[in-house]
């Protein structure tokens, strides 16, 4: 019998990537995540960085990190579980429930490793997820590892996620327990989830309520404190909070906040924490320090939000539809995927970073740039990239 080549399929999968012109082209930047930066060998604008208040380049921030890697070495040497668990691990754990107001934080070593370890635990064979149509793929794959049933209701509509409740109010045997999880703002629109009216319907099911706040945290409410602040909602009607340190904290790294005994539950249970080494002491350090930084100024924040508002109001005046954009995150909506992709590729040339998001990320006709705003951006440089989008949008007919 002829010998067939047992991964052919690695090469064959990858070509048809390649015709469909779905592969990722990889970008090198070459030094520091700043708003003027060299992406292969060309000084350009970074717009399309989640590094929303720039501290990934704080001087508090990278001391921080390289102190740690002095005083306690470059790797933690295990999982927290048993010999990684470092002072600087409970520190961080410590002083970012403080900031969020909340009764205790667990970190995790991603956002992606947060959601993947505890939704799985939180729902079970017998139990229901009730989850946002667009939410974000760590939630799918989460939503994937647990033997729970699953409805998905209309983006952020909270009638149909009340619909989808009453419903499932019918089924028998009765569901044991019922999760909404929704991201916080969703990271192809910039919206951001009525979470005010979600945990409203979930409390008339007695349902747990999840936020993936990846991309609220250091942005929304009170100096950066998230979704819950952001609709000033009591703590207890949002049950699990869940982020990343790899967006505007600069760093990386997931966490969960919410009560003593989440937290104690959690720890106990997400395999992802278990079986996975801690973060090394740099990391901890600096999201320290990072949220040293978020409580003792104030300016960034705000920063970014007046760069925001500016920035939005000018790609508007421009002609530009950017849809339903309610924060940093504003997607320029072109159409065509292959007018998105040449508008990127000729911003590049002109010395501005922002990619294409086309099909199948968002729908065919909406294809779009997608611009996400930084605190450390000029005016200049700002005035520098809208120039950039106007002289491209008239040579491309768009506007
Ligand atoms: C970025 C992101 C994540 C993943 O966070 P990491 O810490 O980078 O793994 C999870 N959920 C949402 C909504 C995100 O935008």
């Amino acid at each position: 019998m002829a010998q067939r080549d047992p991964v052919a399929f690695l090469g064959e999968a990858y070509r048809q990537l390649v015709e469909g012109d779905l592969d990722w082209k990889l970008r090198v930047l070459q030094g520091p995540s700043t708003p003027r930066c060299v992406v292969d060998g060309r000084e350009v604008i970074m717009l399309c960085s989640n590094n929303y208040l720039s501290l990934s380049n704080h001087p508090r921030v990278k001391e921080a990190a390289a102190k740690a890697v002095m005083t306690h070495g470059a790797g933690s040497g295990s999982v927290r579980p048993i010999a990684g668990n470092m002072d600087l691990h409970v520190e961080l754990e410590r002083r970012l429930a403080s900031f969020k107001g909340a009764e205790a934080s667990l970190v995790y070593q991603t956002g992606f490793a947060a959601n993947a370890g505890l939704i799985p635990q939180l729902v079970d064979a017998g139990d229901l997820v009730v989850s946002d149509e667009l939410n974000h793929g760590s939630i799918i794959d989460g939503v994937r590892l647990s033997k729970a049933d699953r409805l998905v209701y209309r983006h952020c509509d909270g009638s149909d996620l009340a619909d989808k409740l009453r419903e499932a109010e019918d089924h028998a045997p009765a569901y044991r327990r019922i999760l909404v999880i929704t991201d916080g703002v969703f990271s192809m629109d910039g919206d951001i989830a009525p979470l005010d009216e979600l945990s409203m319907s979930a409390a008339e099911h007695g349902a747990m309520v999840y936020v993936d706040d990846a991309h609220g945290e250091g942005v929304l409410g009170d100096g950066g404190r998230g979704i819950v602040s952001h609709f000033g909602l009591a703590r207890d009607k949002v049950h699990v909070e869940m982020g990343t340190f790899s967006k505007a904290f600069g760093v990386v790294g997931g966490h969960v906040s919410g009560s003593r005994d989440l937290v104690d539950f959690a720890l106990n249970r997400s395999r992802t924490w278990l079986l996975s080494g801690s973060h090394p002491p740099a990391v901890a350090a600096a999201t320290i320090a990072a949220i040293d930084v978020l409580e003792t100024e104030p300016q960034h924040v705000r920063n970014l939000w007046e760069n925001t508002e500016y920035f939005r109001k000018e790609v508007g005046r421009l002609g530009f539809d950017t849809g339903k954009s309610q924060t940093p995150i504003i997607p320029i909506i072109i159409g065509e995927s292959g007018d998105a992709k040449a508008f990127s590729g000729r911003l590049f040339e002109e010395g501005v970073f922002a990619l294409p998001i086309v099909y199948p990320m968002v729908s065919r006709d909406s294809a779009r740039i997608r611009t996400i705003m930084n605190a450390a951006l000029t005016r200049d440089d700002l005035d520098e990239a809208l120039s950039a989008i106007e002289k491209i949008g008239k040579e491309l007919d768009l506007v």
